[in-house]
């Protein structure tokens, strides 16, 4: 399930080369401001500020093990041209330098076999400059090797650099400014309890009330999840407020949040029906259960005054296509986690993976799950979602589902 965006060769020939830094630096090219390494035992990510947008290429490298990362720049003027990596992780340490008239090069030296997973370049955006982000994961020493014998093949061997409009363009998608993932040490969930405040979501035939049930529920969670010591967990809200839909999908995407899970609790008119299902959104979806749910979460901003959600403008930009493509698949793969564990304690619906249109779940670039964890409208349920023990234990059980989606990102492909 990896995104390889543009993992595309250098001439390895070039690393023998001199450096040879230019006298005056060349019109038009941005300079590299800032290059930071952040490394947890399951990925690192590099980050490279640039004055405005460019080219870049990427090549793995052996004896020793290294991944190279040249950006089209004039020159640089980072604090700090070589570090050692204290934390444990696959990069031991890092240095930059002038490669030729127009690169910088970036040599990540590894501690252990690795593979670029994606990389892409932002624009600039209000007070951040443009960026080249880089995310790297464990490899087996064979992929390694492979990746390093390909890059090698395709730099023509024996062909000297003299030319560096060689440099490949990388083809990379181009998210809206600002929304970089974060420099974390630790995956950060956000948790959407549906509802609160002037909206009340569904309501039990007692008088239980969705917004105070998934409130709860969504606060066991996060106990659950910190408590893990793996995840930072925040919740868009933490009492009985209200909360624009287009307000959760902004704060996850301001936090950069790795992943969104929005928690729910819905009726419907038959009483028969019953389970729980976690939902991926897919706007062509055509189940008229699932379209009547999507159609009531999505009035929430009505109820409270105001107008039907609209789309974000960058979720229509073609150029995000294939980030959301990727968000999407990465969004299913987290639903199944979590049914996959839901399902030995938990009643769970036919299907209960499942695809419907909610506005809450739009984020271009978090990966974004509902769950529905059952009918208010059904007895059973009902009695289920009131109790302290099911609680814990479909609690519990999502904690799992959530972990394991993380281990299957970091897990070699
Ligand atoms: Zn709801």
């Amino acid at each position: 399930m990896l995104l390889l965006l543009c993992l595309t060769p250098l001439m390895a020939t070039a690393m023998a080369q001199e450096a040879d830094a230019p006298a005056v630096a060349p019109v038009g090219l941005p300079n590299v401001m800032d290059v930071r390494v952040a490394v947890t035992p399951e990925r690192a990510r590099l980050v490279i500020d640039l004055a405005s947008k460019t080219e870049f290429a990427l090549v793995s490298l052996s004896d020793p093990d290294r991944l190279a990362i040249d950006v089209r720049a004039a020159t640089f003027t980072v604090p700090e041209p070589a570090v050692e990596v204290s934390e444990e992780g696959v990069i031991a340490s890092y240095q930059v330098e002038q490669a030729g008239p127009e690169r910088v090069r970036t040599t990540l030296t590894l501690s252990s076999p690795a593979q670029v997973q994606q990389a892409y370049v932002l624009e600039a955006f209000e007070d951040q400059p443009a960026r080249l982000v880089v995310d790297i994961i464990p490899a087996s020493a064979e992929e390694f090797a492979a990746n390093v014998a390909k890059d090698f093949e395709a730099s023509g061997a024996s062909a000297p650099v003299a030319d560096d409009s060689a440099l490949p363009v990388a083809d990379n998608s181009t998210p809206a400014g600002g929304s970089e993932l974060p420099i974390a040490t630790r995956p950060l969930v956000v948790i959407d309890p549906g509802h609160g405040g002037i909206d009340s979501g569904a309501e039990a035939p007692g008088g239980a009330k969705e917004k105070d049930i998934v409130l709860a529920f969504a606060l066991k969670l996060q106990q659950l999840l910190m408590a893990s010591g793996r995840f930072d967990v925040a919740l868009t809200r933490e009492d009985d407020t209200f909360l624009r839909l287009e307000e959760r999908v902004a704060l996850a995407r301001a936090n950069k949040a790795d992943i969104f899970v929005s928690i729910h609790a819905d009726s419907f008119q038959q009483p028969d029906i019953r389970g729980a299902s976690v939902y991926t959104r897919d706007e062509n979806a055509t189940d008229v259960l699932d379209k009547v749910l999507a159609d009531s979460e999505n009035k929430s901003d009505v109820i409270a005054g105001f107008a039907m959600p609209q789309m974000a403008p960058e979720v229509v930009d073609i150029l995000l296509d294939l980030m959301r493509r990727e968000m999407r698949h990465q969004s299913y793969t987290l639903a199944e986690s979590i049914v996959h564990q839901l399902e030995p304690s938990v009643a769970l619906r036919r299907f209960p993976v499942r695809q419907a249109d909610f506005f809450v779940l739009q984020a271009p670039d978090v990966p974004s799950v509902l769950v529905e964890l059952g009918f208010l409208s059904n007895a059973s349920d009902m009695a289920n979602l009131l109790q302290g023990e099911w609680q814990d234990r479909t609690a519990d059980a999502l904690a799992r589902g959530i972990s394991s989606y993380f281990d299957s990102l970091s897990a070699p492909q």
